[in-house]
């Protein structure tokens, strides 16, 4: 197989495995054996999350078909619970392969956000938020999340 031509961001150890694998403190909001979602420090929307395949892969040109089955309905279900915890009437979905695309972190993943007050989402610089206020984040998410999960019993 001839390799891709994406050029990768030189971001060296990948930050989100060092999430998932715990040797840096960071919001997971919900995983199972293959997706993961993260509250990101980088709040883009009200709220926004990141959605990644548990494996270390690139981008999306590398995900298996699992993966990209289990990765979309992982979005979904952050949409839903983003539009339940925070009654947005927007939800932005995108994601970025390669440097010249935006791609920082060298691992696949799906931002889902809701939309600001008065519309879109914020692509310029935001603050780095305290893992507390992204865990405090994920306490009103992770509610929402039961919410749904009791009304689809
Ligand atoms: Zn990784």
């Amino acid at each position: 197989m001839i390799a891709n031509s994406i050029q990768l961001p030189d971001d060296g150890s990948c930050a989100f495995c060092a999430y998932l694998n715990g040797t840096r403190p960071y919001t997971i909001l919900a995983r199972d054996e293959v997706t993961a979602m993260l509250v990101t420090r980088e709040q883009r929307g009200v709220a926004h999350v990141l959605v990644i395949p548990v494996r270390h892969v690139e981008t999306v040109l590398d995900l298996s078909d699992e993966e990209a089955c289990n990765v979309m309905i992982a979005v979904r279900e952050a949409a839903r619970v983003i539009d339940r915890a925070e009654r947005r009437p927007g939800i932005a979905v995108w994601q970025n392969n390669g440097v010249p695309a935006g791609q920082s972190i060298s691992h696949v993943h799906f931002h889902v956000a809701g939309t600001l007050p008065g519309g879109r989402t914020e692509w310029g610089d935001v603050p780095e938020l305290p893992i507390t206020e992204t865990e405090a984040l994920a306490d009103k998410l992770r509610a929402a999340r039961d919410d749904l999960a009791v009304e689809q019993r």
